[in-house]
């Protein structure tokens, strides 16, 4: 697995300004979660078109209808429910509304996430690490797939793998999950030259060849809505009287 960097963790940063960047509490997820469900409403005429290029031009349509209800059950949530929850509750809901391929994969991932996250009401980056490991695992269970086979896998395990080598030479929450939000994107354009080797597209075989995948497009959107609530958490964390800035940008 990519993942398997051999570097070792750098000290962590300590001192003022740092604390704001450690962690992820509940309403940073429910803006995550938010943030995903406008992307995916923003690209959803997008990620069909390219489903329509190499698979049944539903994926937009798939993941839109999913995340429409993972809010409307997210938002009924008390607003105790902890970060695990959310994302349980998340998982639960994509595999019960979205059918195909991405419904049990996707469903998978925020399940296995939200276990790994435990029951705390907030989590860092570490955490959040073991939660990533957990979903691409999840998903490489129910699909089987591996890099390279023209899947979400693409932009998943190198997001992962940004993350992880972010963290462990000395970066912050917030530069890891600019890395992974890189890494995703770039993950997702490098499935233009690949032929798919799984699910719907593997039916086309060399005419899959050409065209981005449109898992891979929709896993590196939640990526970037990710770096965006949690640079949006740390900005108002600072407007709310926080702590000074003095962490990484
Ligand atoms: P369906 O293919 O059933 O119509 P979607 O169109 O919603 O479902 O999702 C298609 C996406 O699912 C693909 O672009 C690909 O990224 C992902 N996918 C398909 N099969 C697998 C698999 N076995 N493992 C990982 N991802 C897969
Ligand atoms: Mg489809």
């Amino acid at each position: 697995m990519a993942t398997g960097v051999a570097v070792r963790w750098a000290r962590p940063s300590t001192g003022p300004g740092r604390e704001a960047a450690r962690s992820v509490d509940a309403a940073c997820t429910r803006s995550w979660l938010a943030e995903v469900a406008g992307s995916l409403e923003q690209q959803r005429d997008y990620l069909t078109q390219l489903d329509a290029a190499i698979g049944d031009a539903d994926h937009g349509i798939n993941m839109h209808r999913g995340f429409t209800a993972v809010m409307r059950r997210t938002d009924a949530l008390e607003d105790a429910a902890t970060p695990g929850q959310l994302l349980k509750a998340a998982g639960r809901t994509f595999v019960s509304t979205v059918g195909g391929a991405a419904g049990p994969l996707y469903g998978t991932a925020f399940l296995q996430a939200g276990e790994a996250l435990g029951d705390g009401g907030s989590f860092g980056p570490r955490r959040l690490l073991e939660a990533l490991h957990a979903s691409l695992e999840g998903v490489q269970r129910v699909g089987a797939a591996s890099e390279g086979d023209k899947t979400m896998v693409d932009a998943l395990a190198p997001a992962l793998a940004g993350f992880e080598l972010e963290l462990r030479t000395g970066g912050s929450l917030e530069t890891a999950v600019r890395a992974a939000s890189q890494a995703a994107g770039e993950g997702a354009r490098a499935t233009v030259p690949m032929q798919a080797r799984k699910g719907r597209a593997s039916y086309l075989g060399p005419r899959s060849v050409g065209h981005q995948d449109p898992g891979a497009t929709s896993t590196a959107l939640m990526f970037a809505a990710l770096e965006r609530a949690v640079l949006a958490d740390r900005s108002q964390r600072f407007a709310a009287g926080g702590r000074p800035r003095g962490s990484r940008p």
